[in-house]
């Protein structure tokens, strides 16, 4: 089974089997689960989200998909138009996995924040304790 890559603006109402819908222009990308339960899995796109890619053999996606709120649960990786199937995780797992997710987002936000504006608050907080 192979995934093909489709580039769309909106995403089509009803998603077909085996195709990955990317709209870059409203940063998301859109499959069916790749066991075959027929759910919508949706997948924003961004440095704290998730990346695609195309190559030759077809589209990637990472990290992985993870169904956890679904009966499925499926878990799995698509690279290079191929469905990779992982590890089924469970609720600890799938919670740290969370935790980890956060934490990333929590520091690339950090890093991007301007040191100028710290700075800026810093000033005006020493200057609300100052004693005049
Ligand atoms: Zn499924």
């Amino acid at each position: 089974m192979t995934i093909e890559l489709r580039h769309v603006e909106f995403m089509p109402k009803v998603l077909e089997p085996n195709v990955l819908y990317v709209s870059e222009k409203y940063r998301t990308a859109a499959h069916l689960c790749a066991c075959g339960c027929g759910d919508k899995i949706r997948t924003p796109l961004g440095p704290t989200e998730w990346s695609f890619t195309t190559g030759r053999r077809g589209p990637s996606l990472w990290p992985s998909v993870g169904s956890w709120q679904r009966p499925c649960r499926s878990h799995y990786v698509i690279r290079n138009g191929e469905v990779h199937w992982a590890n089924q995780w469970t609720d600890s797992e799938v919670r740290q996995g969370r935790l980890k997710e956060h934490a990333a987002r929590k520091e690339y936000f950090a890093k991007r924040a301007p040191k100028s504006r710290v700075r800026r608050l810093w000033t005006w907080l020493k200057a609300l304790f100052v004693i005049r």
